[in-house]
């Protein structure tokens, strides 16, 4: 069983109500958008190319692919690839991948729906040069540092620039001579008047918004064609409206943004470039989950320094480790759908991402058993090379999926600590006869019941081996099995025929829930006990485990062979996660 076939978005059954969703019934409804040949519903997802996708972006991406999908819509992957600096083409490949990954497709009746900003360069350029003859636009001529100084700060205006008032037709001129190449880096900048007194806006984003500045810089796709490079806040509603976007769906950062996201689209409407209605901005709280950090910078910091092995390391919450640690998409959907979206900001407990894991792979994964740290059992009176077949469900609730087998011999794996010299109160697993009374018996789970007779140790003082007797008649499903009532019941595996593989157990990146709470300094808080390597001894079919493939091994959680690490043959396998929450407190 592959679980990497079934990756199609699942027809969400019965999507929970959101205020987005509400606002695109209605629309849906009124007819807000409609236009001829479009669907009433256009969203998009518009990453910047400058790093890998997080858990934060598994939620927008579900939150626009999922509206698109509900309301028989669609949704644009749009590449935000406007700073020719920090992009490349990395990052648009891995981008591409994890969207398709989580289950979503940007392609409609054949169609595919994938674009770059940077293809709009040239329309971008045009409008920039109308909003200059309007006289909605200027080149400005201050340095940085007193452009920084003069856009004021909360709470005190800002001083307009001795450039602010400059003919359309210099602005012009000087705006294509930035483009001709003939200054430097920062010499100038085109900037946006909304209104004459826009300095003194409350809103800082008002405060003559920076729309194109000079980069002599090769970018990931036009090359060396521009040395102008336009600004996000310029690019963006621009490119919204040139893909017919209905429902511009971003989060709450953005929402001083949306003046002026509003003001340029009716602004380029008056000037005939777009038709109303033109796309709307909405706003929804960001995902911020415990135990790890979702800033692209502070994910590239790790990686940079090696204290992750790279973006894909399984205890990253970028989308490629979250693959390989062994999330599904349909955890991570339903993750995302469970969590909803609002407007408040707040935190969503790592358990949660956990719990949706759980409830997923609980119905698909076939069980195995797995000794992760193993100890001998030696059965003395089981005759030596000989082998007895045991056999198990591969899922104890779906029988139709069959049988698993393995055999039984006379040296067994078992875990260290189903054994104890002197057991505590209510230990009912191994442990050795104490005067007059005898040994434990124990189960061998699908096995036999045995006693345990005595035990080796070593000159340090290590037990290494076990020692029991097994009861012949007792064997798992045979009619004797129920005349033996043991409370203990453990699993093994044969050590004549077992798997020896190596097994990643991870734990949280973080030990405290906000490590980078406030601004802090986030290393301090990194769990140094994120991954231990264990070799455990698994039953003997796991060695056809393929790469991807996840099983539960009993009382240990859910694993999955690694798709980096593993071989044919030789599976690495990762914990996915444990059974149950050891967080809870
Ligand atoms: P970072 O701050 O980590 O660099 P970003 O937001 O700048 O991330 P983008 O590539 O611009 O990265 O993000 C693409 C989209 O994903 C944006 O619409 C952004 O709002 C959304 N997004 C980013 N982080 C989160 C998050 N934690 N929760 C929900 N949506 C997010
Ligand atoms: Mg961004």
């Amino acid at each position: 069983m592959s679980n990497e076939k079934n990756t199609a978005a699942p027809a969400a059954n019965a999507p929970s109500p959101n205020f987005l969703r509400a606002i695109v019934e209605n629309d849906v409804a009124a007819g807000t958008h409609a236009r001829e040949g479009l669907p009433p519903v256009i969203t998009r997802f518009p990453p910047e190319p400058n790093g890998y996708l997080h858990i934060g972006h598994a939620k927008s991406i579900c939150v626009n692919f999922g509206l698109a999908r509900d309301y028989q819509g669609r949704c644009n992957l749009r590449f935000d690839d406007t700073n020719p600096a920090k992009e490349e083409q990395e990052y648009v490949d891995t981008i591409i991948d994890s969207v398709k990954w989580l289950g979503f497709s940007w392609e409609q009746n054949g169609d595919s729906h994938l674009y770059y900003a940077s293809d709009y360069f040239e329309r971008l350029y045009l409008m920039a040069e109308y909003l200059i003859t309007a006289g909605y636009a200027y080149v400005d001529s201050q340095s940085a540092d007193d452009i920084k100084k003069n856009r004021g700060n909360f709470g005190t205006p800002g001083v307009n620039s001795p450039f602010r008032d400059r003919a359309p037709e210099e602005s012009l001129a000087m705006f294509r001579d930035m483009k001709a190449g003939k200054y430097k880096d920062g010499e100038h900048i085109l900037r946006i008047k909304m209104a004459a007194d826009s300095m003194a806006s409350p809103n800082m984003t008002n405060r003559d918004p920076a729309i194109y500045r000079i980069r002599h810089a090769h970018h990931h796709r036009t090359g060396d064609a521009w040395c102008i490079y336009p600004m996000y806040d310029f690019t963006h509603p621009i490119s919204d409206a040139l893909e017919n976007i209905t429902h511009s769906v971003c989060t709450l950062e953005f929402q001083d943004h949306r003046p002026f996201y509003d003001w340029l689209l009716a602004t380029l409407a008056e000037g005939g470039f777009f038709k109303q209605p033109v796309p709307r901005q909405y706003e929804f709280a960001r995902l911020n989950l415990t135990y790890v950090v979702t800033s692209k910078r502070k994910l590239r910091d790790m990686v940079d320094e090696g204290i992750v092995t790279g973006w894909d390391d399984p205890r990253m919450p970028t989308i490629v480790g979250l693959r390989r640690r062994g999330y599904t998409p349909e955890a991570i959907q339903l993750f995302c759908e469970r969590i909803g979206v609002s407007k408040a900001d707040g935190w969503i407990d790592m358990s949660t991402l956990e719990g949706c894991l759980r409830d997923d792979l609980d119905p698909k994964a076939p069980r195995a058993t797995a000794v992760l740290r193993p100890l001998k059992l030696i059965i003395d009176n089981f005759p030596e090379g000989e082998s007895v077949e045991c056999s198990s469900p591969v899922h104890p609730h779906f029988p139709e999926r069959g049988l698993r087998t393995f055999p039984i011999t006379r040296e067994l794996w078992i875990e260290q600590d189903d054994f104890m010299e002197v057991p505590s109160k209510g230990y009912f697993r191994y442990f050795p006869p104490i005067g007059d009374a005898p040994g434990s018996r124990v189960r061998l789970r699908h096995g036999y019941v045995t006693e345990c007779t005595g035990y080796d140790k070593d000159a340090a003082g290590n037990v290494t081996a076990v020692h029991v007797k097994y009861f012949e008649d007792s064997k798992s499903g045979t009619e004797g099995s129920n005349t033996y009532k043991v409370k203990g019941n453990i699993h093994w595996v044969s050590a004549a025929t077992a798997l020896e593989a190596e097994v990643r157990l991870y734990d949280r990146l973080f030990t405290e829930p906000q490590p980078d709470a406030g601004g802090r300094d986030w290393k301090p808080f990194l769990n140094p006990n994120a991954l231990e390597v264990v070799t455990a001894y698994l039953e003997p079919g796991m060695s056809a485990a393929e790469a991807d493939q996840r099983f539960q091994f009993e009382r240990h959680g859910y694993f999955v062979a690694d798709r980096v690490d593993s071989t044919p043959g030789k599976p690495v396998f990762n914990r996915v996660t444990t059974l149950k929450d050891s967080w809870v407190k």
